[in-house]
């Protein structure tokens, strides 16, 4: 096994020598991140068919397309994230600077999945990058064409000193996680990611979990259901549903399960023909030991739609299951994978029981016509996100903060969120040797006195909040130049004066 503390430990030396915070270093990075995506597409193209059978359809807009929007939008506002903030300040420090200041951690260690496998490990990689950290990225060794393909590309386009692509399985990963990181960002199961939690709690590593969960789909009898049926089968069926946001379950009553069974073998069939096993579009399932957990959920319930399966290819038909019980296997972990259970409920109160009796999903699915209906499932219950008549897409709204809460993680990234989770924003308080402010100050220094207190008292009370008292020190600020100012040109005119 590679030596990780001294790779670790000469990623930091680099590190401390201050390369990666400057800006132009930085936008460097994205710019050869971009151009690595575009010069090297038809690689990641045929490593994802071999991990997984995509097709070059999803794979250039789920993973190439989507990574490179997440980079154009750091390396469009990165000068305007990195500056410094001005918070406002109050009156006790009127003559001080107050600022904020972006700070990188220093090395990052990025652990990827497989089901996405390009873009979950360069869009965090890119983040912590474009914030001025140094990388240590380990993809998973499942999809391992794609990690490949990571390998070779990154030390060819990215700084080679500053970042370190690190192959391997459990073995490895364990032994790197002995090692102290400044930051962790961790995407995949929940169980590893309470794994990592713990490797990260030894040196109070601050941690993000990106993990997954059962997403639940709420359908009531007012929403559009052909465009509900196809939304939510698209969801299921995209990566052959190894998605962490993919929707895992559907509640709703029997009668609008009739009508979505009905209208699900008609699209299907548009879709993927009677044989979806024959259509290019429809991915497999990542390794023999997901399969064989997937075929045992087909003897849950009762399978109304699909069912099949092929052990040679690693195929999956996407199937509905009904009659099955809370308590099946199937109902129990994340499914990923394109099978969709239903279990019946009468009314929202039922399902937000249902939901609220579980682990906080990653994202709670609603589809429906009703404003009331809409607003009581997002209130009442707990999950990282919410689609509204929509699944997946809302992962792509790059201004919305994407991560899960509880069991399905915690810290979120995409846009803005992404550059943050990569810096600690250090609070800095710039005073100098006025002699006015030491004046000022001067009432804190013993020997203590209540004209004293009374002094500390008005200057530690808040302002009331009406508007426009933020700008007091201004005005004071703007005051106290102006009688400044007075005061120096009326000494000049006295001095003009008494030469004449
Ligand atoms: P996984 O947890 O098995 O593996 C992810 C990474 O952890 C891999 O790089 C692997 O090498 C490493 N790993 C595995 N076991 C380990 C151990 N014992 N010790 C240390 N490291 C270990 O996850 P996966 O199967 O690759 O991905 C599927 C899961 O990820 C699903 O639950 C899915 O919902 C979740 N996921 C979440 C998101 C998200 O953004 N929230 C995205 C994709 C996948």
């Amino acid at each position: 096994m590679a030596d990780y503390a001294s790779l670790v430990d000469r990623t930091r030396t680099v590190f401390f020598n201050g390369k990666t915070r400057s800006l132009e270093w930085r936008i460097k990075q994205l710019k050869q991140a971009l151009l690595m995506l575009e010069e090297c597409e038809q690689e990641i193209i045929s490593a994802l068919a071999t991990d997984l059978h995509k097709c070059k359809f999803e794979t250039v807009s789920t993973e190439i397309k989507f990574a490179e929007g997440e980079v154009i939008e750091l390396l469009r506002h990165l000068k305007e994230w990195s500056a410094d903030e001005k918070p406002s300040k109050s009156i006790v420090n009127i003559l001080d600077k107050v600022e904020i200041k972006k700070e990188p951690y220093g090395v990052v260690l990025v652990i990827g999945p497989w089901n996405y496998p390009f873009q979950l490990c360069v869009i965090p990689l890119m983040g912590a990058i474009a914030a001025g950290n140094c990388v240590i990225l380990k993809p998973s060794e499942l999809s391992s064409a794609t990690s490949a393909v990571l390998a070779k590309i990154i030390p060819k386009y990215l700084d080679q000193e500053c970042v370190h692509v690190v192959l391997g399985g459990v073995p490895e990963t364990t032994e790197l996680l002995k090692q102290k990181f400044d930051y962790i960002f961790y995407t995949g199961s929940t169980t590893v990611g309470k794994i990592i939690n713990n490797a990260a709690n030894k040196f109070l590593t601050p941690v993000t979990l990106e993990l997954g969960g059962k997403s639940p789909v709420y359908i009531d009898n007012t929403a559009d259901l052909e465009i509900s049926v196809k939304r939510i089968l698209w969801g299921k069926c995209v990566n052959s549903g190894q998605t962490c946001i993919a929707p895992d379950y559907v509640l709703c009553t029997e009668e609008v399960q009739n009508k979505f069974i009905e209208k699900a073998k008609q699209i299907l069939k548009e879709w993927f023909t009677d044989n979806p096993k024959e259509s290019p579009d429809f991915t497999r399932i990542i390794n023999e030991h997901h399969y064989q957990r997937l075929v045992k959920y087909l003897n849950n319930g009762k399978v109304v739609v699909g069912g099949d399966s092929d052990a040679s290819e690693r195929y999956i038909s996407p199937t509905i299951l009904i009659d099955v019980k809370p308590t099946d296997p199937v109902m129990q972990d994340e499914i990923f994978g394109p099978i969709l259970p239903f279990i019946n409920v009468n009314n929202a109160y039922e399902a937000i029981n249902f939901i609220n009796s579980r682990d906080s999903p990653l994202v709670l699915y609603i589809f429906s016509k009703d404003r009331k209906v809409q607003d009581l499932l997002i209130s009442q219950t707990r999950s990282g996100s919410v689609g509204v008549n929509e699944t997946v897409i809302q992962y792509c709204v790059d201004t919305l903060p994407f991560g899960g809460v509880g069991n399905s993680g915690m810290g979120a990234y995409h846009g803005k969120y992404t550059y943050d989770t990569f810096v600690h924003k250090k609070g800095c308080l710039i005073k100098n040797f006025n002699k006015l402010g030491e004046i000022l100050g001067s009432c804190r220094y013993p020997p203590y006195s209540d004209k004293k207190l009374s002094f500390i008292k008005l200057l530690l009370t808040k302002e009331p909040s009406i508007p426009g008292i933020k700008y007091i020190p201004h005005l004071l600020a703007f005051g106290l130049g102006v009688l400044v100012t007075y005061g120096v040109s009326t000494a000049l005119k006295v001095y003009k004066l008494k030469r004449i």
